[in-house]
């Protein structure tokens, strides 16, 4: 279970944080390291130092350059936040968090990705509005935002927790286990990639029926994008949907058509 749990930095500016965050991680027995777009080299002695042993998992870190990307083969994902933003968001805390993963990384193919933000400035909206839910560690509400890698720290020891807690119910579930569940892969959950792609191909449709103005959005592919994400599509689900914007596409004025 641990090893589908995905840890995310994105623009990440002082290393010393990257190699706090993979201490933080080992400690845990997470090892799944991404950072997305890190403001300067990730591996410098202030990291390397941080880390206190765990430096492995810094040489080991995917780098990327956008959150999609980091993300894509998730079939959750999670964005840490210090704040609540404009439009309310499923909200889970730290414990919550824990308590679903070990229901949540059941299935085949399955991932979670824990998005953590900037030093300075969090996550954008557009970043926190790809995400399942958000994650709020409580806190003294006037002075709520807690350094980068003790965050990290925080959420790696409730995936760990769950872990100790999930793992023998999970051994004797296995062995009861009925061969019917072969057939689980039909059932798989949309990954990040195939709900991002269905988000543009929806508002690629509207824009072209004449429903959306993205110079006038009103929230409108974020509420969606909420609506959607809270029903948990499985990919046969998503592919449904996609074949009735096709049509729709098909039906739309053509001068309107792109
Ligand atoms: N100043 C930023 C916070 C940056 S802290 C802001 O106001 O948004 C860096 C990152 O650590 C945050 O983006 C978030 O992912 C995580 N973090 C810090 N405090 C947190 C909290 N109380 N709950 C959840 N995540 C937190």
């Amino acid at each position: 279970m641990l090893e589908r749990i995905r840890i995310v930095l994105i623009g990440t500016s002082h290393p010393g944080n990257i190699g706090a965050t993979a201490r933080a991680m080992h400690n845990m027995g997470l090892s799944d390291l991404s950072l997305v777009a890190p403001r300067g080299e990730p591996i410098t002695a202030d990291s390397v130092s941080r880390a206190s042993g765990a430096d492995h998992l810094v040489h080991a870190a995917r780098v990327v350059d956008t959150l999609e990307e980091a993300v894509a083969d998730c079939t959750l994902t999670v964005g840490a936040s210090a704040r609540s933003r404009t439009l309310p968001w499923p909200m889970l805390s730290p414990r919550e968090l824990g308590d679903r993963l070990p229901q949540e990384l059941a299935g085949p193919d399955t991932r979670v990705a824990l998005v953590f933000g900037r030093e300075d400035s969090g996550l954008t909206n557009a970043e926190l509005q790809r995400c399942h839910a958000h994650v709020h560690i409580p806190t003294n509400p006037d002075f709520s935002s807690l350094n980068l890698a003790a965050a990290v720290q925080v959420l790696a020891y409730e995936c760990r927790q769950a872990w100790l807690t999930a793992e023998p119910a999970a051994a004797d579930e296995a062995q009861a286990r009925e061969p019917a569940d072969a057939l689980a892969p039909d059932l798989a959950l949309a990954s990040h990639a195939e709900l991002e792609h269905y988000f543009a191909h929806l508002e690629r449709t509207l824009v072209a029926i004449g429903f959306h103005d993205p110079a006038k959005p009103r929230q409108l592919m974020a509420r969606l994008r909420r609506f959607t994400l809270r029903a948990r599509p499985e990919r046969m689900e998503l592919n449904i949907l996609r074949g009735i914007l096709s049509d729709t596409e098909k039906l739309a004025p053509p001068h309107e058509r792109r």
